[in-house]
């Protein structure tokens, strides 16, 4: 190799270095980029983010840092804001959509009658313990009478749900209803055509499957259910 091709070659290993280096800052910039309450709680948990032997304390210092969150008008109706509950270890993370009332009311996420048909799906049929999995949902907070959530209450909360997913990195995410997958997969594709299937995101497996309010509704789609969640056990023997 002559001296100039030797000089371009080192040239552009440099140059790509230096976009790799952007790169890598647009993305963080990105995960900032959601007001000053958030960008506190990311600043706190960064000095600990290499540190995955403590997930309990990275998860606890997200939730400090939006426990006040005021960034969507959710703020202002919710009882509770409701982080998410389980085994930061865990292999399996449950995302559902939304705080109903009795989560709002107690802090906590599925503990109303949807609740009960998930911890029966977790208990009977996967044969764990709630608190051997994660539970959260794309919504920190309440939509007032159990509306849909709206595009930017989901835009604005997404952060801290990534960067939940992100500390725990399980080894399946069980999307939970058309809001959760979609959200998740950023498609607009229907839940019945989504599930049954696995999926990436963030280079981790995800089984969309139907909502447990959905199967209160409608018990005939527990079929389908049960043949998801039996995908997910096959990831995840017991
Ligand atoms: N429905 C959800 O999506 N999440 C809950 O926490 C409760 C009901």
């Amino acid at each position: 190799m002559d001296e100039s091709s030797s000089a371009r070659n080192k040239l552009q290993a440099e140059l790509l270095y230096a976009v790799k280096g952007l790169k890598a800052q647009v993305v963080n910039q990105d995960s900032l980029s959601v007001g000053m309450e958030w960008k506190k709680g990311f600043q706190s948990i960064k000095k600990v983010k290499a540190d995955f032997s403590n997930k309990e304390d990275m998860l606890k210092k997200v939730c400090q840092g939006m426990a006040n969150c005021q960034l969507c008008p959710l703020g202002k109706t919710r009882q509770n804001l409701v982080f998410g509950d389980g085994n930061p270890h865990a292999q399996i993370v449950f995302v559902g959509e939304a705080p109903g009332a009795d989560e709002d009311e107690q802090g906590l996420p599925f503990v109303g009658r949807a609740g009960q048909l998930l911890t029966d799906i977790i208990v009977k049929g996967m044969k764990l313990q709630r608190k051997d999995v994660y539970i959260c949902n794309i919504l920190k907070c309440r939509p007032p009478g159990n509306r849909n959530p709206l595009p930017n209450e989901i835009s604005t909360c997404e952060p801290f749900l990534k960067k939940q997913l992100q500390i725990i990195s399980p080894k399946i995410i069980c999307a939970l209803g058309t809001f959760a997958a979609q959200t998740l997969l950023k498609t607009d594709i229907p839940i019945s055509a989504l599930r049954g299937r696995f999926h990436s995101y963030e280079g981790i497996k995800l089984m969309p499957t139907y909502h447990p309010a959905y199967l209160l509704r409608n018990p005939s789609a527990k079929k389908p259910v049960w043949e998801d969640v039996q995908m997910i056990m096959k990831e995840v023997p017991v």
